[in-house]
């Protein structure tokens, strides 16, 4: 598979601007300042290992824009994160925030390292170290982080911990997706999967589709994939595919996703924060010991990730990592509608190809926005002091998932263009607006109306 070379996954993120601007209300100096990110922090972090050795890992934080909000974004914790990739998240969490309309511009953070590799406590000190080393570049009003791949709760936990101890100051809005009992929000566990289903929920009414007659393959059983394949299961969508980051399952009359959530996150002890078990373990639900009969596994197979990209399908679900639909497997891609639940998970080439046979993309800035969502709300009662209840979090998800969605897919419709085009203009108008209003040079460069505004 194509990989990009380090800063060529940011470069080929923006690349998405210009089209889109067409679409656009935006002046060309506010586009211009989006192709650059707004500050970047590199550290160092040592961490003692348990085995008394020291360890150094590296660390970024980019902020991308803040013209809208303080900046918002996760911490990723994996061994191929590296500068470009941030600032390409960092880019698509500003994107993202303007396309449901909240109050946020973005940012994203990443740790070179495999967390797996690491002991509980070990995973703790690297958190917590890592904290130390941003604390002046990140705080309630400027720059909020938040969980992304390899990172949850806990991990938020020790975090906001950190950052209050440095700051003498409880301060739980300085992070979400945090537990509960830290000041977490109801709903943010599942929100990014929530938001996906929601948008699947518009496309299902639009198309008038079936749900037992869909079959899905969700490639990526994390977080996000977990979710979206529970709700999606619970209103009788077939899932018939789905894989980790050791391989995939199949079965084509659908696998028994609670199942394999259970069994999947069964390999974690109580509080520890990754799992050993696999998906691939059992052909029916997921798991080795899951009493499946041999007749129950007979239809099933275990095949690999890149082979779920290419299954016959009538929804696929990329919610693993970025660079999975490239130039080289496009044309195979037989699924009709891909929702992108993962952040970059399709190349700008590899996005022709999918434009020109038709497929329907859900772009990621618009179906993973969930999580970014229920973040904000979690900043929200963090700053008000007042809790919602799950339903709250719920049906105000749901609202903003639809209104933005529709209004996308109606542009998309009356321009005629792709969902990604529409999505991204839709961004830009809310991001063009911010930063007109700061002043451009249509206001600066214009003597004479400049004088007129001094006269007044
Ligand atoms: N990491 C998530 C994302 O990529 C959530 C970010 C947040 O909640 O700030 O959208």
């Amino acid at each position: 598979m194509t990989q990009h070379s380090p800063n060529g996954i940011f470069q080929d993120a923006i690349k998405r601007l210009d089209r889109a601007a067409e679409f656009a209300e935006i002046d060309a100096e506010a586009l211009e300042k989006l192709r650059y990110p707004k500050a970047i922090l590199q550290v160092s972090i040592p961490v003692r290992m348990d085995d008394g050795r020291l360890r150094v890992f590296q660390g970024y934080r980019v902020r991308h824009d803040d013209t809208r909000g303080p900046t918002k974004g996760g911490i990723r914790f994996h061994p191929n994160v590296h500068l470009g990739e941030v600032e390409a998240l960092a880019f698509w969490m500003t994107c993202k925030c303007a396309v449901t309309g909240i109050p946020f511009g973005g940012g994203k953070g990443g740790v070179i390292v495999d967390p797996k590799e690491l002991s509980r406590m070990e995973l703790e000190r690297l958190s917590r170290g890592f904290i130390e080393q941003i604390a002046d570049f990140i705080g309630p009003e400027t720059d909020i982080p938040a969980p992304d791949v390899y990172t949850n709760a806990m991990i938020m936990g020790w975090m906001m911990d950190e950052f209050s101890k440095i700051r003498r100051q409880r301060t739980p809005a300085v992070i979400t997706g945090k537990p509960i009992p830290l000041g977490g929000s109801l709903g943010r566990d599942d929100a990014t999967g929530r938001g996906a289903y929601y948008c699947i929920k518009e496309l299902e009414r639009l198309k008038d589709w079936e749900p037992s007659k869909m079959r899905v393959a969700v490639q990526g059983f994390g977080n996000a994939g977990q979710h979206v394949a529970r709700l999606l299961h619970a209103d009788g969508y077939r899932i018939v595919a789905m894989s980790d980051s050791r391989g995939g399952v199949f079965r084509a009359d659908g696998l028994d996703v609670p199942r394999a959530i259970q069994l999947k996150n069964q390999g974690r002890a109580v509080g520890a924060v990754y799992g050993t078990r696999s998906v691939c373990e059992c052909p029916k639900c997921g798991g080795e010991d899951c009493n499946c009969s041999r007749d129950d596994t007979a239809t099933g197979e275990v095949f690999s990730n890149e082979a779920l990209l290419e299954l016959d399908v009538d929804i696929l679900i990329p919610a693993a990592l970025e660079d999975q639909i490239t130039v080289e497997n496009a044309a195979q891609v037989r699924a009709p509608v891909v929702v992108e639940v993962a952040n970059g998970p399709t190349t700008s080439e590899a996005d022709q190809i999918l434009a020109g046979k038709g497929t329907l993309v859900v772009p990621d800035i618009l179906a993973n926005a969930g999580g970014v969502t229920v973040s904000y709300f979690e900043w929200a009662q963090n700053r008000a002091g007042y809790y919602w209840t799950e339903d709250d979090v719920h049906q105000r998800l749901q609202r903003i998932m639809a209104q933005e969605f529709n209004t996308i897919y109606q542009f998309a419709a009356e321009k005629q263009i792709d969902m990604r085009t529409a999505t991204y203009a839709h961004a830009l108008d809310r991001i063009g607006e911010a930063i007109e209003s700061q002043g451009t040079s249509r206001y600066f460069a214009n003597s004479i109306e400049h004088s007129e505004i001094r006269q007044n």
